[in-house]
């Protein structure tokens, strides 16, 4: 066997996925092996990288780490380099040489970190639900809201690895502040927790009442589909904002394809239906003809598959 160890990493605030993948006969990467670990008792640089490397290594079963090829995805912005991670919110890392951090442990791998949406969209890119599409605009909607792109079949970063901030597109109009600090974001009023967030002030006005729950954007689904005026209403302003927005990117990137994922859409059938029925209103003619809206189908596989690929990518 010629080939080096490839594994895939995605690290989150919660928990760090691993993968190995393997080149199948017909000459496509396919998972061999997976795991998962908890990062939430200790989220510190080494802390996270100690966890890393334990998963590396029951993935790998006795393989050479030394000559493993790593790509890590993760959740934060990284500077030019892609080495240091500038500010990783879930994690509450500020200027963080992960990359390095990982490499010293890892006994000379070659390790390669990307933003955990670009490996995403990579992923579904190669083996997912995007494959074909070489011009692609993904946009996740969870907790935040997170954009990733595919010009003429590359992965575009942006000059300083930072492309795809779609979440913090400004609308008049909102007035809640967003977590990058400014106002008038559409993750402020359409990401998974300022909904979460919204919801308990409303619950307090009176609205969605009959649940002791936390509430979620489910809720607001399910209510809407019970008929609830204040949840269609509510509904009708977050699909039309978000379809504003889309539109908007649509328009300037002419791409093939719009993938849309993330927990808050995967999860609201009818926001998704309502956001696309806005775009097909908002999106000018020539940019809306012949795209085609598709949503993911790697699952939790996306992010470890896409990391793994990009990096082997560039350690060929
Ligand atoms: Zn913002």
């Amino acid at each position: 066997m010629n080939q080096p160890p490839l594994i895939g990493l995605d690290v989150g605030g919660t928990n760090v996925r691993a993968a190995r993948l393997e080149r199948r006969e017909d000459g496509a990467l396919a998972i061999v092996a997976r795991r998962q670990g908890s990062v939430r008792a200790d989220l510190s640089p080494t802390g996270v990288a100690t966890t890393c490397v334990q998963l590396i290594d029951e993935s790998l079963n006795g393989l050479d780490v030394s000559s493993a090829v790593v790509g890590v995805g993760l959740a934060g912005q990284l500077a030019a380099d892609r080495d240091r991670v500038l500010n990783a919110p879930n994690l509450g890392w500020r200027d963080v040489a992960f990359g390095s951090l990982l490499k010293s442990l890892l006994r000379g791998a070659k390790v390669a970190v990307y933003n955990d949406l670009s490996s995403i969209v990579w992923g579904e890119y190669r083996a997912g639900a995007a494959q074909g599409f070489d011009d692609l605009l993904a946009v996740y909607v969870g907790t935040g809201i997170g954009g990733g792109l595919i010009l003429a079949g590359q992965l575009y970063e942006g000059f300083a690895a930072n492309a795809g901030e779609i979440g913090h597109s400004k609308l008049p109009g909102i007035s809640a502040r967003c977590g990058c600090g400014q106002i008038g974001c559409i993750e402020a009023i359409a990401g998974g927790l300022a909904l979460e967030r919204r919801l308990v002030e409303d619950r307090a006005r009176g609205f969605l009442q009959g649940t002791s729950e936390a509430l979620n954007a489910s809720h607001v689904e399910r209510a809407v589909a019970a008929g609830d005026v204040y949840a269609d209403a509510l509904w009708t302003e977050v699909s039309e904002s978000l379809s504003l927005v889309l539109a908007n990117a649509i328009g300037l990137l002419n791409p093939r394809g719009l993938l849309l994922g993330g927990g808050v859409l995967d999860g609201c059938p009818e926001l998704r239906r309502r956001t696309v029925e806005g775009l097909a209103k908002h999106t000018v003619a020539v940019a809306w003809r012949g795209l085609e809206v598709v949503a993911p189908s790697l699952g939790a596989d996306a992010g470890p598959m896409g990391a793994a690929m990009l990096a082997l990518s560039e350690h060929r």
